[in-house]
């Protein structure tokens, strides 16, 4: 406003002059402004440097721009200031001294209205001062809905989730959109539970295989006992009972045995101790283990191959392995059967066959062996003593030491298991 207001005292002053009277004149010159035009914008006073009124605008009813600034009869001195009407007019004023071609100098004040200023101010105040808290209130009411909105998936998911117990890990989570980030969380849960059930499963087949393994020699003693209390009989018939009884007892110490193996690998309490280990020398111990079992089936046991392929390995736990394995060998090799032991190595890995002239193993059985409990004939394998659990040990023992246990099988014409263990060991995690 005040440059503006600069620019036109500039064009006022032009339009001055005085008369030969030295009356002063206001002209319009090439038709930059004349008296109207000047009147019509610009509310204007033309003082004398005496302090007499030349002229004034008409628009100002005789009102005064305020009184004159001191020290205005300086040439150089320009006063911009506001000033309010008589009328309550807001008004923005210039004063500047200015020479006329007669050498008399008169003071020009231009002053120019605020009001449309302020009537835009007051606009504007209105607007944020009404619109400002009803677009606050507004956007927080929409941003309260969007997000309740949005958030209702995972108040339904939550009470659901909640809803869930051991009993009931079949649920599952109902997914709305499985592409935006609420739909994955979820997948993720769905996942968890999955998994969760799974092992569930595991625990609950495991405690009743277990229990069912545990039970079956323990009605077999408590039987015999009961039996032979009822009847009367001499020192051998005692002798067969107690032997009997003796016999379940062992088995119910190898399952328990068994049973406590697995239940420390699974809590990983089992510290691999590495030591070198000849593997032509552990055959021949794990054979001279089982030398009396294979000797009342008269069977052969033969061990080959290299005699010095050496692995980093804990004995005991991969000897447990390879006792399994020659045991089942000689479990189900007929009599008069071949059990052969064959120890070679590739540039990685140390390898250990065991081959057997055993009736073989169906395709559809071949990857469920190592399952925990699992037998092919439960009541063939039953009478040779097994739980099922040798070979899920023995894969765990195999696997403790960074290895894979195999199994080449056709009905008919044997197995042969293989244990591969790589030759040089990094940092192998004991599961
Ligand atoms: P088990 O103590 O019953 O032998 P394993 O885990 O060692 O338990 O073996 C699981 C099942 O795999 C056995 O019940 C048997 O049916 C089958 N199996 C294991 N080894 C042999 C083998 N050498 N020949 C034929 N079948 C075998």
């Amino acid at each position: 406003m005040d440059s503006s207001l600069h620019r036109d005292v500039e064009t006022v002053e032009g339009a001055l002059s005085a008369d030969r009277n030295g009356r002063l004149q206001i002209s319009s010159r090439e038709g930059e402004a004349d008296e109207d035009d000047l009147d019509r914008g610009y509310l204007l006073e033309v003082w004398s440097a005496d302090g007499k009124l030349l002229y004034r605008s008409e628009q100002l009813r005789g009102q005064a721009l305020g009184p004159l600034p001191t020290g205005s009869a300086d040439s150089n001195r320009q006063h911009a200031h506001s000033l309010r009407l008589a009328s309550g007019m807001r008004l923005r004023s210039i004063s500047r001294v200015h020479r006329l071609a007669d050498g008399n100098a008169v003071i020009v004040r231009l002053a120019v209205s605020q009001e449309p200023l302020w009537h835009e101010f007051w606009e504007m105040a209105t607007v944020l001062g009404i619109g400002l808290p009803l677009t606050v209130i507004l956007v927080a009411l929409t941003g309260y809905l969007v997000a309740a909105r949005a958030l209702k998936p995972v108040d339904s998911m939550a009470q659901r989730a909640a809803q869930i117990t051991a009993e009931q890990l079949n649920e599952r989570l109902q997914i709305e959109n499985p592409k935006d980030e609420l739909g994955q969380l979820g997948a993720a849960f769905n996942n968890t539970l999955a998994r969760l059930e799974r092992s569930f499963d595991q625990l609950r087949r495991f405690t009743a295989d277990a229990s069912h393994e545990l039970r079956t020699p323990l009605t077999a003693i408590q039987s015999v006992g009961e039996v032979s209390l009822k009847m009367p009989g001499d020192v051998s018939y005692y002798r067969d009972t107690i032997g009997s009884m003796l016999e379940e007892t062992n088995r119910l110490t190898q399952l328990v045995d068994s049973l406590l193996t697995m239940a420390r690998a699974d809590a990983g309490r089992i510290q691999l101790h590495r030591v070198e280990v000849n593997l032509f020398d552990l055959a021949g111990e794990t054979v001279g283990l089982l030398e009396v079992l294979a000797e009342e089936k008269q069977q052969t046991i033969l061990i080959d191959g290299n005699r010095s392929t050496t692995v980093k390995a804990d004995r005991t736990i991969l000897r447990q392995s390879l006792v399994n394995l020659v045991h089942n060998a000689v479990k189900y090799s007929p009599e008069h059967g071949e059990i052969r032991l064959r120890i070679h190595e590739t540039e990685q890995d140390a390898i250990v066959e065991v081959e057997d002239s055993g009736p073989g193993i169906a395709p559809e059985h071949r990857t469920r062996i190592f399952e925990r409990f699992y037998r092919v004939d439960k009541s063939r394998t039953r009478a040779a003593g097994g739980a099922g659990l040798g070979l899920s040990i023995a894969q765990w023992a195999v696997s403790a030491h960074g290895g894979t246990i195999e199994v080449q099988s056709e009905p008919g014409s044997g197995s042969i298991f293989q244990i591969c263990l790589p030759k040089h060991v990094s940092s192998v995690a004991v599961r």
